[in-house]
């Protein structure tokens, strides 16, 4: 198989298994004891709080481990609505994962939701940003990048309108983090995710920029500084800790670039044997891994389908959404008609990806769509499948 759905999850690299793997057979001590093997145990923690740190230039008492980026972001909202008992009011862009929008409706449905909307190449306007906040906003939220496009956001820019504005700001950064340097500067939260970039799933953590207001989600033990309970997964945690080192070695190694070049290759591939296709977002902001195209007369479903069948694997919408007959909400808020959004798709690489999978990926790819037209009427409705 070769595998281009890096923005769904990633390989664990075989020095990550190898870092965690003693903490599941002989280093099994409970972080919370004193005696040798629990010492361990907590050493083996403060040194991955330390790599987690570094890879993002946080102090190590700034990142609190958690158990994915869903609760990350769910922690992000519920610490700024429990600070500010009186600002009931929270503005995030149109296209954040459902980790913050989904969260904020469900658990808090008596709070105002501003969804700022983006333009056709899926960023949101500062100055609209700007206007949407206001005195009784708890927390301003914008995803570094997006999950399905790869679309980067002027987080930055945006972090510091919110704090003119008296407001804390978050950023969603689980698609970002080892794959493009990321740093805390101007934000009071951070969302990242293990199994994003080469950990296992089931761990991810949350910077709280040190004096930022904290609400535990979990209450219980005093694990996490009394910011998160439960016994620690030590394994895991190890693991997300080598994750972050070995991104901080190939970020600085520059090998984004390296990816960019291979997305760009199969992008010129399909593009010279292909007519109709449509690159979504704007390419002056995105991932370097990622290429979100909409093809003409192809259904994603049908496509994906097609794709797997010839052990190529790649994604229409998010990985969340796939299976799903909806437009992607996404290409909804970027302006896109139904038939555009439902002729979506996602490749996303990684720097395990090698030249030879990228042209033969491209080759499989421009048989499959070159089949499916085949098979339909020219312009007929897209129609995807389940
Ligand atoms: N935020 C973004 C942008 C994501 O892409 C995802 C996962 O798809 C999440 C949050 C949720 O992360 P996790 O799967 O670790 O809960």
């Amino acid at each position: 198989m070769i595998y281009l759905d890096n923005n769904a999850t990633t390989r664990v690299l075989p020095e990550v298994l190898e870092a965690m793997l003693p903490y599941l057979r002989e280093e099994y001590g409970n972080p919370s004891t004193g005696y040798p093997l629990g010492r361990r145990a907590k050493a083996a923690v403060d040194r991955a709080r330390e790599q987690v740190a570094a890879l993002i230039g946080a102090a190590p008492g700034e990142i609190v481990f958690t158990g994915c980026g869903t609760e990350a972001d769910n922690t992000a909202i519920a610490s700024a609505l429990a600070a500010f008992p009186d600002r009931r009011h929270l503005v995030l862009s149109a296209v954040e994962h459902s980790a913050m929008v989904g969260f904020a409706k469900a658990v808090h449905p008596e709070v105002e939701l501003t969804e700022l909307p983006v333009d056709a190449g899926g960023r949101i306007d500062l100055d609209r940003f700007r206007a949407a906040l206001r005195p009784d906003t708890a927390l301003a939220s914008v995803m570094w990048a997006n999950n399905e496009t790869g679309i980067c956001q002027p987080v930055a820019e945006a972090a510091a309108l919110a704090h003119e504005a008296g407001v804390l700001f978050h950023t969603d950064a689980v698609n970002a983090v080892g794959k493009v340097p990321v740093t805390i500067a101007g934000f009071d939260y951070l969302s990242l995710s293990g199994h994003k970039f080469h950990a296992p799933k089931g761990v991810g953590a949350l910077f709280v920029r040190e004096g930022a207001p904290f609400r535990p989600l979990l209450v219980g033990g005093g694990q996490e500084g009394g910011r998160r309970a439960g016994t620690e997964a030590v394994a895991q945690i190890v693991a997300l800790g080598a994750a972050a080192e070995a991104a901080a070695v190939r970020l600085a190694n520059d090998c984004q670039h390296e990816t960019a070049r291979l997305r760009d290759r199969l992008q010129a591939a399909l593009s010279a044997a292909l007519d109709g296709l449509h690159l979504n977002g704007d390419p002056a902001h995105r991932l370097p891994n990622t290429l979100h195209l909409s093809i003409d007369r192809v259904p994603a479903g049908d496509l994906l389908l097609l794709a797997a069948e010839r052990g190529l694997a790649i994604a229409s919408g998010s990985a969340c959404s796939t299976g799903k007959r909806e437009p992607s909400r996404i290409m909804k808020a970027m302006g896109h008609s139904d038939e555009r959004a439902l002729s979506s798709i996602r490749i996303s690489l990684s720097s395990l990806n090698t030249e030879e999978e990228i042209d033969e990926a491209a080759r499989t790819l421009i048989a499959c769509i070159e089949k499916i037209r085949s098979l339909r009427p020219e312009g007929g409705p897209v129609v995807v499948a389940g």
